[in-house]
């Protein structure tokens, strides 16, 4: 069999560095003997891998992803090779290996703490359940394009004769900036339905539009995308969220009916009218777009808190004359961001951590009449500089009055970590060799000296014992 479709093979000149690097001989002894600089590690031992999988008869190719980005001159995340060996023949072959999916032929080579995913190639079974195939056929180059998402994510290269293999029309579309499904986008939607969210996050990441076809085939499957694991849905809507065009995703998801379907609570934001004074931007789902486009390389937590904060703003509406109000929505939005982080099937700390963006997004309002302790305590909050970040962006995405944010950030250098955390003046143990007798009112003293010590009235140890020993009758005597 031919290794390339006809008329669909050429050099791409995109794919500068690969033949910069590559050696026109399949059997170099040394691979890359001048330019290693060009290349990181992870791209250098894929090209050893598929050296070495030739050099014994195999035929090896990079595949999928990296192809598709090497090509758009974007560093691939990671590099699959494909090749005609099986599992058992690569764990042969190289020194350190994991099968991590051996029934699909799936094993990953380790090599100085970098891996590269080498698969057989294969072609897909039948999809019973909308996740896994049911098994799998091991086959040729052609036939492991075909089973691939999507056109620009089904090509191959061939490191040795510097040649694209592209039996799908994947360079086409990836001239033309389009995200279309292999084959029946339809079948091909329906077999594994999370491809539908991962055309809608390459498109975005990539600014690229979907086929028709294969967007109505989307809007068409929206409605079953609950039928694959959530934990599966999770990783991909943060991964929407964290890799760049995030807005444009979220556009494109509420088009697609696929929002309505994974966060209702986003979808019915849209329609929800705000102040124009405080919100000229428009309702709350526009306001909270413009918060996911001033994202920048996120953490998961921020960017479900910016997705997140005002999600109880349509329970929370009320009309007060001429003002629309929303008191509670912090509260209520901390309890919503809870379950749907539950949903998405996020981990304790995260939802933790989003529950307290979202309940605490407008407490950066009240900072310039905080006491100075009450300041210093909020500062020492954990997820204080993330909670920080959320309200410039809901600023930045409405008024665009920083003032309060701009206060927090100078008022933090200023004070720095000696005035905010300063060490503690004294400790259950002063209190007992003071005499005072244990019990839970220690804590309550020991708070009281912070807040002196945080408001600046108690400098050492000292102070603070005499402090304590003035005050030890009233403390006590207060409640006896
Ligand atoms: P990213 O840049 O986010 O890693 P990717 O396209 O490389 O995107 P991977 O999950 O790394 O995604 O998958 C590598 C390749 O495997 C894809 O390019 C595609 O060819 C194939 N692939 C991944 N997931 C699927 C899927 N659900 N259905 C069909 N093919 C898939
Ligand atoms: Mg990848």
């Amino acid at each position: 069999m031919a290794l390339t479709a006809p008329g669909s093979t050429r050099r791409a000149s995109r794919f500068s560095e690969f033949v910069r690097v590559a050696p026109s001989s399949a059997i170099d002894p040394f691979p890359f003997p001048c330019h290693h600089a060009l290349v990181t590690a992870k791209e250098l031992q894929a090209r050893d891998i598929v050296q070495t999988l030739r050099s014994h008869g195999f035929t090896a190719y990079l595949a999928g992803g990296c192809v598709r980005d090497k090509l758009l001159d974007v560093e691939p995340k990671d590099f699959d090779v494909a090749t005609s060996a099986r599992a058992t023949d690569v764990q042969r072959l190289f020194a350190h290996t994991v099968p991590v999916g051996a029934q699909f032929g799936v094993v990953l080579v380790m090599d100085d703490g970098n891996s590269v995913e080498v698969a057989t190639f294969r072609s897909d079974g039948i999809y019973l359940d909308g996740r896994h195939p049911v098994n799998v056929r091991f086959s040729d180059a052609h036939a492991d394009a075909l089973r691939r998402d999507f056109t620009i994510n089904g090509m191959f290269y061939d490191p040795v004769s510097e040649q694209v293999i592209d039996y799908v029309g994947g360079q086409r579309d990836l001239a033309a900036g389009m995200i279309r499904a292999i084959g029946d986008p339809h079948a091909r939607l329906a077999e594994d339905r999370l491809r539908m969210l991962r055309a809608i996050r390459l498109a975005a990441r990539l600014g690229f539009v979907i086929a028709p076809e294969t967007f109505a085939a989307i809007q068409e499957l929206a409605p079953t995308i609950g039928d694959i694991a959530w934990e599966r849905i999770g990783d991909e809507v943060i991964k929407i969220l964290t890799e760049g065009g995030a807005k444009r995703a979220f556009h494109l998801l509420s088009e697609s009916r696929l929002l309505q379907a994974i966060l209702p609570e986003i979808e019915a934001l849209r329609g929800v009218e705000q102040s124009p004074d405080f919100h000229p931007e428009g309702d709350v789902f526009i306001h909270t777009l413009l918060l996911l486009d001033k994202l920048d390389h996120p953490s998961e937590t921020l960017a479900l808190g910016a997705l997140l904060h005002d999600v109880a703003k349509p329970l929370c509406r009320a009309q007060q004359g001429e003002r629309t109000t929303f008191y509670g929505h912090c509260e209520k939005g901390a309890e919503m961001a809870v379950a749907i982080c539950q949903r998405l099937k996020r981990s304790r700390t995260t939802w933790e951590r989003v529950a307290y963006l979202v309940k605490n997004h407008l407490r950066l309002l009240s900072a310039p009449e905080m006491r100075p302790a009450t300041l210093k305590r909020f500062f020492r909050e954990e997820g204080i500089e993330e909670l920080l970040e959320l309200a410039r962006i809901d600023a930045l995405s409405s008024s665009g009055d920083l003032r309060p944010y701009e206060f927090c950030q100078r008022q933090l250098a200023e004070l720095g970590p000696e005035q905010i955390t300063p060490p503690r003046l004294l400790s259950g143990r002063d209190l007992i060799a003071l005499g005072l007798p244990p019990g839970p009112r220690f804590k309550e003293i020991l708070n009281a000296v912070e807040e002196a010590q945080l408001e600046g009235r108690l400098l050492t140890r000292e102070d603070a014992l005499a402090w304590v020993q003035q005050h030890r009758h009233n403390m006590y005597n207060e409640r006896n």
